[in-house]
């Protein structure tokens, strides 16, 4: 790796703040792309999906509260969720995380901003992948029963490759509720962009490419962005000043 690249990644492990939302329609990658990210960032990866169906496996009150709108495809409580992917981030989050389907709406973003304090969400990034693309992806996902990791196209009877479980269709993934998530998703986008161009750094990707180039344009939309190469202690929002809306490999924003 070369001198920049693993620079950059060192500053990471030192403490440089990088609270990170990533946004997008379900099946556009958010899951894979977040996870690399926080990988190479060195912080956690949430996502909120997960976080609530690891609450309906484990039979905890927020699971069982949230277990039947899960099934329809309809958003769940906004405070319930933000409990859900509290548990998960605590006390990392000063040190920073890529936070996946949350917020989805401007309720929840100022939820999040509220809770996460001074500083608030540094950068969130749009993965942008055409409907017909995404419907045609989710109607291929497999993800592992319990750890939730994506199969893409895995046969009938086929078992994770992280921890060896079987590997099935999510039980949201029916044809109505794959319509009714995508819906409901674009309908909360254009509100919620709107609200995070003005309150935080708003950077789109095109997300309809191969795993490895949109990871390549995610990490070029981090990089490009100041919060990336400045240590905690020095980060702060006090400026105000804001970056314009910012298109890594889109043709529109
Ligand atoms: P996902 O894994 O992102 O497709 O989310 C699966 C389901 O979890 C959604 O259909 C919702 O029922 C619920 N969910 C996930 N994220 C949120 C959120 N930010 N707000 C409300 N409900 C959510």
């Amino acid at each position: 790796m070369g001198t920049s690249g693993f620079g950059f990644v060192r500053t990471a492990r030192r403490g440089t703040a990088r609270r990170i939302i990533v946004l997008g329609r379900q099946g556009s990658g958010k899951g894979t792309q977040c996870d690399a990210l926080a990988r190479r960032l060195a912080v956690r990866h949430v996502s909120a999906g997960d976080a609530l169906r690891r609450a309906v496996r484990t039979g905890s009150p927020i699971g069982s509260a949230v277990e039947a709108i899960m099934e329809a495809g309809e958003l769940v409580d906004d405070n319930l969720v933000l409990e859900a992917i509290w548990d998960h981030i605590g006390d990392e989050a000063p040190s920073g995380f890529v936070l996946d389907g949350f917020p989805r709406t401007v309720e929840q973003a100022k939820l999040l901003d509220d809770r996460l304090g001074t500083g608030g969400i540094d950068l969130a990034i749009r993965l942008a992948v055409p409907v017909e693309e995404v419907v045609s992806r989710l109607s291929r996902r497999r993800v592992c029963t319990v750890c939730g990791l994506d199969h893409p196209g895995a046969e009938p009877g086929a078992t994770c490759d992280r921890c060896g479980n079987q590997v099935a269709p999510r039980a949201d993934d029916n044809p109505t509720a794959i319509r009714a998530r995508l819906a409901l998703y674009d309908r909360n986008e254009t509100a919620l962009t709107s609200w995070l161009s003005r309150h935080t750094d708003l950077i789109s990707v095109d997300g309809d490419s191969t795993p490895e180039a949109v990871a390549g344009r995610m990490w070029a939309a981090v990089k490009s962005h100041p919060s990336a190469l400045v240590p905690v202690n020095s980060h702060a929002h006090a400026t105000g000043s804001r970056f314009a809306d910012v298109a890594v490999g889109l043709s529109a924003g």
